[in-house]
């Protein structure tokens, strides 16, 4: 299933219909020679906008206004091209490269400039279809891709039935969690919130569109006692105000690479603290931006590593693959202590990569 899978052109692409972009990269440069490198998705669009339009805003800007630089970025473009979706993934490059940046000029890791760690590593839990061996390779929790929605009664067995393997697989001791992947309606995501609810579901995710948000309220009225997450496809920080200030969802998991960057992430991991919400962040041990915020945010409580399917040998075939990111052991992951982000390229490194 897709979110397009009522559609019979679409019905075969599966479960997840990406854009045709690679990644983006984003180097910034200071007047004295010094870099930064951030990353984001769908270089399509993300590149023009960089290029041509939100570095242009920032040039000349001191290399430790940092923030001031995010606010003129959401702002500026924000108010013509709307902060949600593209431009979001544009500034989340340049604002973690521009962190990235800062820590490589006061020569410490970011998340000493974030204050320091809150937590000695990230306590990670596993997303994907091969639990068994997450629970083998020290994972302490797992999250099941539930990508079925239009077709109910078929969606409610597939959905029932993964789950109950999975339960009888791990035991009764590991936390099962599950994402829809944002493409059930709202009486679907009830209907699935009802019946894995007896089984003891620790969390769902993702259950309606983004941006759906009387979809968002339906299920928290009819659901009280299902613990709800979403915030993945969230763009900076005011869609995580209303969802935190409607008491929409328990736990809030912005993803520094889309939401804008660090500096948002700092802000939402301000806000959930403040209101008893979790954070937890996406793909937070996949990529070394997420390694430095998930130890640094007292908010950040857990972790996702996320694989889909078998736990790939080289941890450069996982996910958002960075030299420098720090290894999983035992379900835990500590970053890299260099400074910026700890990313072990060379410029000559990322001018062979570019097109
Ligand atoms: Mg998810």
């Amino acid at each position: 299933m897709n979110p397009m899978g009522d559609d019979a052109r679409y019905e075969d692409c599966g479960a997840l219909f990406r854009p045709p972009w690679d990644d983006v990269a984003c180097v910034v440069t200071a007047e004295d020679g010094s870099w930064g490198f951030g990353m984001s998705s769908h270089a399509g669009p993300s590149v023009p906008l960089i290029n041509d339009y939100l570095g242009p805003m920032i040039v000349g800007l001191d290399t430790s206004d940092v923030e001031h630089a995010w606010d003129v970025m959401a702002k500026g473009g924000g108010s013509h091209l709307g902060l949600s979706g593209v431009l979001s993934y544009a500034i989340s490059a340049v604002d973690l490269a521009l962190w990235d940046l800062l820590g490589k000029q006061e020569s410490v890791p970011v998340y000493e400039l974030l204050g320091g760690p809150s937590r000695s590593a990230l306590d990670c839990y596993a997303t994907g279809s091969d639990i068994g061996a997450y629970v083998d390779a020290g994972f302490g929790a797992v999250k099941l891709p539930c990508p079925w929605g239009s077709d109910v009664e078929a969606a409610s067995t597939l959905n029932v039935d993964r789950f109950t393997n999975a339960r009888r697989m791990v035991g009764l001791d590991v936390p099962i969690r599950v994402d829809g992947w944002a493409i059930q309606s709202a009486s679907d995501a009830i209907a699935l919130g009802e019946l894995l609810a007896p089984h003891g579901v620790d969390w769902i995710e993702d259950y309606v569109f983004p941006e759906d948000w009387a979809a968002y309220a339906e299920v928290r009225r009819a659901l009280p006692n299902v613990r709800l997450a979403s915030g993945e496809r969230w763009y900076g920080v005011a869609p995580f105000r209303l969802a935190i200030e409607q008491g929409y969802v328990d736990i809030v998991q912005p993803d520094a690479l889309w939401v804008g960057g660090v500096t948002p992430t700092r802000r939402i991991a301000a806000l959930a603290q403040s209101s008893g919400i979790e954070l937890a962040l996406h793909c937070a041990g996949n990529d070394p931006y997420g390694q430095h915020l998930g130890v640094a945010l007292a908010a950040n409580t857990v972790s996702e590593m996320y694989y889909g399917g078998p736990i790939p040998e080289d941890l450069m075939a996982t996910f958002r693959p960075l030299p420098g990111m720090g290894p999983v052991v035992d379900g835990t992951i500590v970053p890299s202590d260099a400074p910026g982000f700890g990313i072990d390229l060379k410029l000559s490194d990322i001018e062979r990569a570019t097109v």
